[in-house]
């Protein structure tokens, strides 16, 4: 088992960078190539070799130029591609040789970043850091989307390499982010296999599967037929790991088919090796056998020593199942050779381990039994020292975990707060308004009160007093009038005073029917300043005026009524230049407590036509007894 996980482990940085160099080879290369060379760059995908013999055939014709650099750009790419970091490197470092360092553009940036993939396959990842990283910079200082998405995609790999788990994550997560939806090759569904492959590193398969499945069918839909080799590679690989055997050979099978029919050895190689363990599984010993044969054959081409390594360790392990001494021996030998015992540590062990078993195999019990023990005491050291990180990348697991837990819950709480906040709100959002609905009601409701008591007082206006002189109307004073009499005592009486101006119709043909009115509304005036209450002025018609005077005798009256006149001649100074000094003829007469009113009103109106008769503008005091 241990064995097995070993295996898992040294296969899988190179896989990684096997998807990688598909990722970034689908980028866009806009505004980096010039047209004819575009077009091959955009080849590498579908078929990397002859994009390599088409270049390989038509060297640039300047080998200084910057055209050159770009041929040398493509040769690198095509060469990642094809998983040849060695001359890979070289194109790249031509490449970047042939470009103005002192103005360094976005070709030299995507330079840098295919170097430090190249760097990363040669197990040099440490130097290629720094160059993805100097890219990034670049790509964020000029707002650069593409480049920023390929740099970080290409920082994921290399943290990977390094073992820097977390940091990988973080950098293919915020590529993801940043990455459009769909439409463009640098997609987030095309980026979610490169996520897909942290989790499936980190042995989170069940976290892996949706994104590889993000990533399936994106290349499924843009018809890439490598990509999609890579995403079902890895989807297979996650389910098979998670017990979904079925599915998952399904999936490797197609990705076999897939890498086949493009003539993709390096993806035959891949999905063989994964495949051939579930025939072992199924006891097919013969074609699992077959199967990673070919693997081996197709990974000794590309000199992956880690796939060599993992290979020939499964070939040992089948050998050892079907007793074939010779072959596993063969094959364990074959194994050691590919092992870098300094920097592979667990695999180390996992091969001491097999290779007792093949010593027993072969009869060398004690050799066997002393290898067994020294491998598990290493083991043991190894396990002590990888539980030790194991428990810390735990604890910093559960720490955040539990931040996030807390966060969730004061977040949970924030949530409610705001909720009783709004609540509050709309409830003093309600309370103000019926507030202001009753405030308004009451502000109608006196406004009313106070227009109703105006409309009232206007028609009281209008129905007691005339319009013109502001004195009592005609039906208003004879209402007082007949109130002042009926309160008479015995023996008390009032005098009643009937006015009419004197030749008033010339005023008004002369002068004008305005100036008419100006006479009787002076008039009017006059007889409010000197007939005061409990007194009484009223128009009576046109330009007749009843007065009423109240607790006078006859000769007070007379004179109340002189100084009228006196004053009133005035008036035409105020009306005209021409304006003759206005005049007026009166009838006076008393009125006792037991007489009849209209009677009393008709005395006064013939002295008043005696007044007139006799020269007018004058007071004539009526003679009748009544
Ligand atoms: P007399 O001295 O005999 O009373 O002559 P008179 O012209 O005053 O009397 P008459 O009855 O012939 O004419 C009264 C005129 O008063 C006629 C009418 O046009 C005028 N008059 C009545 N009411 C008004 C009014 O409200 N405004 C104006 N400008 N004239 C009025
Ligand atoms: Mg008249
Ligand atoms: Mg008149």
């Amino acid at each position: 088992m241990n064995t097995m996980k070993a295996q898992y482990f040294i296969s899988f940085s190179s896989l990684c960078l096997l998807f990688f160099l598909q990722f970034s080879l689908a980028q866009p290369s806009t505004q980096i190539l010039s047209p004819e060379y575009e077009d091959l760059y955009t080849r590498i995908s579908d078929n990397p070799q002859l994009v390599v013999d088409e270049l390989l055939a038509n060297p640039p014709n300047q080998p200084q130029s910057e055209l050159a650099a770009q041929y040398h750009y493509i040769l690198s790419e095509a060469y990642l591609s094809l998983v040849y970091p060695q001359q890979a490197l070289e194109a790249a470092n031509k490449a970047l040789h042939l470009l103005p360092e002192k103005q360094p553009d976005s070709l030299y940036h995507a330079l840098l970043i295919t170097k430090a993939q190249a760097l990363d396959l040669k197990n040099q990842s440490q130097e290629g850091l720094p160059l993805v990283k100097q890219a990034l910079q670049w790509a964020e200082s000029n707002h650069n989307q593409n480049m920023i998405i390929n740099a970080l995609v290409a920082q994921g790999y290399l943290e990977i390499t390094l073992g820097n788990y977390i940091t990988a994550l973080e950098a293919l997560l915020r590529a993801y982010h940043m990455a459009p939806h769909s439409g463009s090759t640098n997609s987030k569904s095309a980026i979610a296999g490169s996520v897909a492959l942290v989790y499936e590193y980190r042995r989170e398969d069940q976290l892996a599967i949706p994104y590889f499945q993000e990533a399936v069918d994106y290349q499924r839909q843009n018809n890439n037929q490598l990509e999609l080799s890579i995403a079902l590679y890895g989807l297979g690989r996650a389910n098979k790991n998670i017990g979904k055997l079925e599915t998952g050979q399904k999936q490797l099978q197609e990705s076999l088919a897939i890498s086949r029919a493009i003539g993709d050895d390096q993806g035959v190689a891949y999905a063989l090796k994964e495949l051939a363990p579930l025939y072992i599984k199924s006891e097919d010993f013969e074609q699992a056998s077959l199967m990673l044969t070919e693997a081996a054959r197709l990974f000794s081409g590309s000199q992956n020593k880690f796939m060599l390594l993992d290979i020939h360790s499964t070939l040992t392990q089948l050998y050892l199942k079907m007793d074939d001494k010779p072959k596993s021996l063969h094959h364990m030998k074959l194994a050691k050779k590919y092992l870098d015992a300094d920097s592979m540590p667990v695999q180390a062990i996992s091969l001491a381990e097999l290779e007792s078993e093949v010593k027993a195999q072969q009869g060398f019990y004690q050799q066997a039994y002393e290898q067994l023990k020294s491998t598990i005491h290493k083991k043991q050291q190894l396990m002590s020292k990888r539980s030790a990180q194991k428990l810390h990348e735990l604890r910093v697991k559960f720490e955040s975990e539990t931040q996030a837990k807390e966060n969730s819950i004061l977040a949970k709480e924030n949530a409610e707060q705001k909720l009783q906040l709004v609540k509050e709100e709309q409830q003093n959002q309600r309370l103000m308004m019926g507030i202001f609905a009753a405030v308004s009601l009451v502000f109608l409701l006196i406004f009313a009160v106070i227009y109703n008591k105006k409309q009232q007082a206007k028609l009281y206006q209008l129905a007691n007093f005339d319009q013109l002189t502001g004195l009592f109307n005609r039906s208003h004073i004879m209402t007082l009038l007949k109130q002042i009499h009926a309160r008479l005592k015995t023996n008390q009486s009032i005098h009643l005073v009937m006015l009419d101006l004197d030749n008033f119709k010339q005023i008004n043909d002369q002068f004008g029917h305005d100036a008419g009115d100006q006479v009787l509304i002076q008039l009017g005036q006059l007889c409010q300043q000197h007939i005061t209450a409990p007194n009484l002025a009223g128009r009576f018609g046109g330009e007749e005026f009843l007065l009423v005077l109240v607790d006078s005798n006859t000769d007070q009256v007379s004179k109340k009524i002189e100084t009228l006149r006196i004053q009133a001649q005035h008036i035409n100074t105020t009306i005209h230049p021409e304006c003759p000094p206005i005049h007026f003829s009166a009838g006076l007469s008393e009125c006792r407590y037991n007489q009849v009113i209209t009677e009393c009103i008709k005395c006064a109106d013939l002295a008043m036509y005696q007044a007139k008769n006799s020269g007018r503008n004058r007071t004539v005091v009526s003679s009748l007894k009544l």
